[in-house]
This record gives structure tokens, sequence and C-alpha cells, in this order.
């Protein structure tokens, strides 16, 4: 048993740590909340390892190795030229390079960058491979954009991002708003600038051009292949349960596609604009269509299946009675008041596709009503691992197949699940994925940061 006073000098330095924190980050809501939520998790961890405060690995991990903000001129298709914030946040290189997805959306601030990130040095360490935390984006909204506006906006961007990554030093992807289109821009942007063909530079990209098969799949396969474990774990399977899942992008189309072939039922999706209700079950073909090929609102779903329902605003989705909710959309999408209503209507699972859709207080709700509920950073933590294995084809200038990818990405999923379990019963709340993925990905990271020194 850890010795009373030093339960007490860790809760005193995980508070000290916090407030540092807060004093050097004021009015970064989103960012404060990813840090307390692993600190919480941390405490009888490092009560137990007071190896990890004599190094003040705390400290050390809550400041970003480098945070770069830059300016993004472009011009309209008018000729009017505008002017966007980027940004690059390079956290933590004790894994490896910098790796993390860029987010275009109008939300994107240094809050939204840094929780981002700070949540990606943990997940990406949960994966088991060579790569350290980052991630990156710009407060373009991407929304009615022409396609070269999207072009001379990317191209920009990139200009200045090229300054400060590479394959061995950072290597960002996708996330809201960049998909295989933005990356192939950027792609041919950085070459250009280089003058050198570094495949290994960028992840998502397409096929043709060094890109890994099964990336598109991975973050929402992964999430279902998590939720699948979570429930096997109790004698439970997809088979036949009613899932609910926010969004109609990457993530939330894959999570789909993987839970109707587990035979689940998924009978609600959702953009920003609102969400569809389709009790037969979401045709998905149709969504794929509507989201991938024509870039439509989720409402002309009901064009073709009149009999679906669609309404407006997106917390509603999370008022369908559902077995499992897999919120694949956006940050706290899911508040308090939300989780209580899944409750109430008997959830089963909840498994975070998107990063960081559940409030605290959501979390909450969920651990205290015995929800099995799978935590962002270890349940969709499948995209940035084929990221890594991407990575992998392109330093041994290899590709794999599909089913190579998906039977690697399977076995990597297992592995995460299994390991924030044993974490979690290790350290005392057993069953508690939250706690559980929050240590095992912070061990991992504190021991190669103590090792390679100050
Ligand atoms: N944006 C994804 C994430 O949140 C993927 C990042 C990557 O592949 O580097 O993990």
């Amino acid at each position: 048993a850890v010795k009373q006073d030093e339960l007490e000098i860790t809760k005193q330095y995980v508070d000290d740590v916090f407030e540092i924190m807060r004093r050097r980050n004021p009015n970064e809501q989103e960012f404060h909340q990813a840090v307390k939520e692993i600190f919480d998790s941390l405490v009888p961890f490092l009560a137990e390892n007071p190896v990890y405060r004599k190094n003040n690995v705390l400290e050390r991990m809550i400041e970003p190795e480098r945070m770069i903000t830059f300016s993004v001129p472009w011009m309209d298709d008018e000729g009017n030229v505008k002017v966007n914030r980027g940004f690059r946040v390079q956290f933590n290189s004790a894994l490896g390079p910098y790796k993390g997805g860029l987010r275009f959306h109008p939300s994107v601030s240094a809050s939204i960058i840094k929780f981002l990130g700070f949540e990606q040095i943990f997940k990406n360490s949960l994966t088991g491979q060579p790569i350290g935390g980052g991630k990156g984006g710009s407060d373009f909204d991407p929304k009615g954009k022409s396609d070269t506006e999207i072009m001379r906006f990317t191209q920009s961007f990139m200009t200045e991002l090229s300054k400060h990554i590479g394959p061995d030093t950072d290597v960002p992807a996708g996330d809201i708003g960049v998909g295989a289109r933005e990356i192939g821009y950027m792609f041919g942007q950085y070459k250009k600038l280089r003058g050198a063909y570094e495949a290994g530079v960028l992840t998502g990209k397409g096929f043709e051009y060094g890109g890994s098969l099964a990336r598109k799949e991975a973050t929402g396969y992964g999430t279902v292949y998590f939720v699948d474990e979570m429930l096997k774990d109790k004698g439970l399977s997809l088979k036949d349960k009613t899932v609910v899942v926010s969004g109609s992008g990457n993530v939330s189309i894959y999570a789909m596609e993987k839970a109707q072939e587990l035979g689940a039922k998924v009978v609600a999706c959702s953009d920003s604009s609102g969400y569809i209700y389709d009790k037969n079950g979401i045709n998905l073909d149709l969504v794929k269509r509507l989201k991938e090929q024509e870039s439509k609102r989720i409402n002309e779903y009901l064009n073709e299946n009149p009999q679906a329902e669609f309404y407006e605003g997106c917390n509603g989705v999370w008022t369908i009675p559902c077995d499992i909710a897999l919120p694949c959309a956006t940050q706290n999408e899911i508040d308090d008041t939300s989780a209580k209503i899944l409750v109430s209507n008997g959830v089963i699972a909840v498994g975070e596709g998107a990063n960081m859709p559940s409030t605290l207080e959501a979390v909450d709700v969920f651990l205290n009503n015995n929800v099995l509920f799978g935590p962002a950073k270890a349940v969709n933590a499948g995209g940035v691992a084929v990221s890594a294995l991407e990575m992998a084809q392109n330093s041994g200038r290899i590709s794999w197949t599909f089913e190579e990818v998906d039977a690697k990405l399977k076995e990597i999923m297992k592995d995460i699940y299994s390991t924030s379990m044993e974490a979690s019963e290790k350290y005392g709340d057993a069953g508690n994925l939250v706690v559980g993925a929050n240590i095992a990905g912070f061990k991992k990271v504190a021991d190669a940061m103590i090792t390679q020194g100050v």
C-alpha cells in the first residue's frame, strides 16, 4: 500500500502542476479539460511510483516542446486576399517523430490544437508504434470553398508548415476538414519545396503515391474492433445491437460499415446541420455517396429514403434509444444531459470515435452507471496506428495488402484494450478504461523521457 504522506505529496504535486498549466494557458478550456482528465487518472499511479514526481515529468509533459503559429494568406476565386491562422504543436517526441493530424475548421484555436496534441501523446503511445505526439490545423472553413480555393489555401499552409516537418521530425495527417484531397495538394507542395520525394512526410496519402490500404477505414474500423473487445469481455457481441453514430465523416462512415458487418443495426448518424433516424437501418451506400462524392447535407438522405426522419441540431441524436453509442463527430458533443438520456434509455456501451467527445461530467455519468466506456485515446487510436504502418511501408518501400493491414490493426486494437484493462486492474480501479488507458499511455512516454535525460 502507498504511504499516506506519499499520496498527499503526490496530490499536491499534481495540483501545483495543473495550476502552472492554467496560468500559462489562460482561457484554454479544452486544453485544461484534457489535462485534467489525465491528471485525475494518474494520482494513485504516481503515488506508487515517486520517480515520476521526482523527475517532474508532469510539468515537462504539459509544456509543448514547440508551438508554431503562422499566417496563411491565400486568394479566393474572386481575387480577394484572405488570411487564416495556422498552427502546429510539436508536443512530445519521447517515442518518435511528432505525429498527428491537421484540422481545418473555424473553431480551431490554440486551445483546440493543444488539447488534441496532448491527447495524441498518450494515444500514440498506446498504439505501441514509434510515434510522438503532435497536432495542427487552421481556422480556415473548407465549407463552400471551391476546389481551386482549397488548393491555393492548402499550398499556402504547406509553404509555411514545410519548414517544420519531415519524415523523421514531424509527420502530419488528416483530421476534420482534411482528407485525401487536401493531403494530396499538401504533398505536392511539400515535394516542390523540398526538391525530393519524401513519401513518409505525410500519412493518409492516396494508394498510388505511397498511401496505405485500410488507412481510410482504420479509425472507424478500429473503433468498432475496440467496442467489440469491450463487449466480448462481458460475454456480449454486436450482433443485433442497435447502434447510434454521430457524424458522417470518415470516422463515422467506417464505424458504421464495420458495425453493420458485425451484425449490428445502425439507426442514426448526423452532420453539423442535424441527424437522420432510419429505424430500418441506415443505407450506408447512400450516406457514402452523399458525403464522400457529392458533399451534400445529410437531410438529402430523405430524398431517396422518405421513410427516414430528419431533425435539425446535432445533440438530439443522443435521445434515440440504442444499445451502443459511437460519438464520431467532435469534442464535447455529449454533455451530462445527453449522457443521462443515453443511460436512461439503457445504453450498454459507449465508444469514443471522435477526440474527447464526452465532457468530464458525461464520462462520470457513464462510469457511475456501469456503462462500458471506451475513451477516445484508446478507441480511436486505430487511425494513427495505421498511419504509423503507412510510415513503415514508406521506409521499407513496400506496400501491404488490405488484409495484412487490417489484421495488424485488429491486433493493435486488441492490445490497446488488454493493456488498458490490465493497467486499470493493477492501479485499483478495475474495469475503468479511462484510468487504464491514461496510465498505460503515460507510463511508456514518461519512462522514455526519464531515460533520455533532462
Ligand atoms: N487525426 C487522427 C487522430 O486524431 C489521425 C492522426 C494521424 O493519423 O496522424 O488520431
